[in-house]
């Protein structure tokens, strides 16, 4: 139950224009984004990219070069980290060993917010008390951080960060360090619990899955800027770059040039794809996601795309068949497709086979 600590909402965020760099590299590169109260947010990019240095800037621990960083319509850039309404929540989760898991909880109260003013026990005892059974906690109060498992630890830093009810929490990667099973366990929690509370969370993730399954929106990034922002299945199905298209999912890329608009000459044929306002003559990457293509002994009829092959490999994967074609040009096509009882087969790996996809699931981005 999580309505004991709801009730405070959560607090919009505007990022206008920030700039951060380290000496003559470019961390944050003007970044211009809007996070709506109450929004799960995922800001996802691989190693590198600036989305810990932009969590950074807005919990106050680093300072912009330019632009400005609002909550709730009001620029924070004024305050210093603990006079924020924000928390932040680290991989490493970083609770006191000789504390027990009440009194690292209760330490996230009269860390932030509270410190000027006198709360008495009771009153702490209480939001602590709160706090633990909110993540599940509530029976290991007394117990100290070392004997808890790493989810279990996470929770108690949880606890920690939103005892104090920030109206936005910054979490950075931290579900990295569990493995993959209480990982995905933690996701599901983790989404419940905001939605529960209603708080702001901005979270930062490499890990493109998890964005997918716990995000209102995802705001990708590379080099320091914005790539893409929007719900999962948009970002997922109608990627703005390459990039994107590859980083989010499994994508096919097959090179070639755009001949006119909605036809790309490849290696392995002329394809028919989704309109493109490039120009003629443009070296492209045709990207087919593995899902739009069929693997079919018999060549395919009507409007489709074909392209030959050799199947190279066949992967069962519960509900799912993965198969791997090489192409004629050697390229590499993986195609997936419900498993279906009716499946008709493509014959023995080593066998030829077509590569089947429709022109609507074919998108063009230059290739740079
Ligand atoms: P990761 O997932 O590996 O943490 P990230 O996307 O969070 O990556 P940042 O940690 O924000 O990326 O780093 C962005 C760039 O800024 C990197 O090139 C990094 O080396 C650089 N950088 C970050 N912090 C500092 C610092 N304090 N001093 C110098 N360079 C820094």
């Amino acid at each position: 139950d999580t309505s004991a600590l709801a009730g405070a909402g959560g607090g919009s965020v505007d990022i206008t224009g920030v700039v951060k760099r380290f000496g003559t590299s470019t961390a944050v590169d003007g970044i211009d984004l809007h996070v709506r109260s109450g929004e799960f947010l995922s800001l996802l990019g691989p190693s590198g990219c600036g989305k810990t240095t932009l969590l950074r800037l807005l919990a106050g621990f680093e300072q912009p070069d330019a632009g400005d960083l609002a909550i709730d319509g009001t620029s924070v850039l004024g305050l210093p980290p603990h006079r924020r309404p924000v928390n932040t929540v680290f991989q490493a989760y970083a609770l006191f060993p000789h504390m027990t898991v009440a009194e690292n909880v209760a330490y996230g109260l009269r860390q932030k917010g509270l410190r000027r003013k006198r709360v008495e026990a009771r009153e702490i005892r209480r939001r602590v008390g709160e706090a633990l059974e909110m993540v599940r906690m509530g029976e290991h109060a007394q117990r100290s951080p070392n004997a808890l498992s790493g989810g279990q630890q996470q929770r108690v830093a949880l606890a920690r960060a939103l005892v104090n009810q920030p109206q936005v929490l910054l979490l950075d990667e931290p579900l990295s360090a569990l493995d993959r099973k209480l990982r995905e366990e933690m996701q599901v929690e983790l989404k419940l619990l905001q939605s529960g509370l209603g708080t702001t969370f901005v979270f930062v993730t490499h890990d493109q899955e998890e964005a997918l399954s716990m995000s209102d929106r995802i705001a990708v990034v590379l080099d320091g800027r914005l790539q893409q922002v929007g719900v999962p299945e948009d970002v997922y199905a109608e990627p703005a770059s390459a990039f994107v298209a590859g980083f989010i999912g499994k994508q096919n890329f097959l090179p070639g040039h755009l001949v006119q608009p909605g036809v790309v000459r490849c290696p392995d044929g002329t394809l028919a794809t989704r309109a493109t306002d490039l120009p003629d003559g443009s070296a492209v990457l045709a990207a087919v996601r593995p899902e739009a293509v069929q693997v079919t002994a018999a060549e395919p009829a009507g409007a489709t795309n074909r392209v030959r092959g050799r199947l190279a490999g066949v992967a069962h994967l519960g509900d799912t068949v993965q198969r791997v074609v090489v192409t004629s040009s050697g390229l590499e096509v993986l195609a997936r497709s419900p498993r279906v009882a009716a499946d008709p087969g493509t014959g023995e790996v080593g066998a030829e086979v077509w590569c089947g996809f429709a022109p609507e699931h074919v998108h063009v981005f230059p290739s740079t």
